[in-house]
């Protein structure tokens, strides 16, 4: 099976698109992607990174979002 991959510009898209608190879409067919929490994330160094995968259920495009959580809460 191929892993397909989005440029880096799709993934900057779908990673702003998400950071703004919209449904990201996949820009090669439209589908709305569904995301994923990944924990992990590490309270002890001051912050918490959190982690999402946003998959597009159509093509199985997966991009990585790392959310680093700083100051404002
Ligand atoms: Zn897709």
């Amino acid at each position: 099976m191929e892993r397909a991959q989005y440029s880096p510009e799709e993934e900057a898209a779908i990673r702003q698109a998400f950071s703004a608190g919209e449904t990201p879409h996949c820009p090669r067919d439209g589908a709305a992607m569904t995301t994923r929490s990944i924990g992990g994330g590490s309270f002890g160094l001051g912050y918490a990174r959190r982690r999402e995968w946003l998959i597009c259920p159509e093509c199985r495009r997966s991009v990585i979002f790392d959310q680093k959580r700083g100051t404002r809460n």
